[in-house]
């Protein structure tokens, strides 16, 4: 059953240990953008220092890639199996007002501008608010 989340922890050439598997399947279980916050009220019995670190290395190997939604917590959200985290591979986020959740619109590109010639992008913070699929219904 751990065959995959070793196997994309290898990809990125990160050594499968226990704890990191338990990580990366407690990050798989939101079905959103996540905290550190988040991520230590899920791991209770994992010891915090260890979950920071375990979100540096992964984020230094771009497993997870992270996000500014506005909300005063940095958001961190695993990649898509071929994202290098390179200028192509950025998208917009959504936060939605209501749930307070932010989410990766990974088929929503940040569009090209035509920057100043001795300017070169580097990354980009892209987040759109508004009411996400669920609290739309609830809200109408
Ligand atoms: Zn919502
Ligand atoms: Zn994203």
């Amino acid at each position: 059953m751990d065959d995959t989340i070793i196997k994309i922890l290898e990809k990125r050439e990160i050594k499968p240990t226990s704890i990191r598997i338990l990580v990366l399947k407690a990050m798989q279980e939101f079905n959103r953008a996540f905290s550190l916050g988040d991520l230590e009220n899920k791991l209770v019995s994992v010891d915090k220092s260890t979950i920071f670190r375990t979100i540096h290395l992964f984020h230094e190997k771009q497993l997870i890639h992270n996000f500014d939604d506005g909300s005063g917590s940095v958001k961190y959200s695993i990649c898509k199996d071929d994202c290098n985290c390179e200028v192509d591979d950025l998208h917009v986020h959504f936060y939605c007002n209501y749930c307070k959740n932010a989410f990766c619109l990974e088929n929503v590109i940040i569009p090209k501008f035509d920057l100043p010639d001795n300017m070169q992008i580097e990354s980009a913070n892209f987040v759109i608010k508004g009411y996400c699929g669920k609290c739309n219904k609830i809200a109408t």
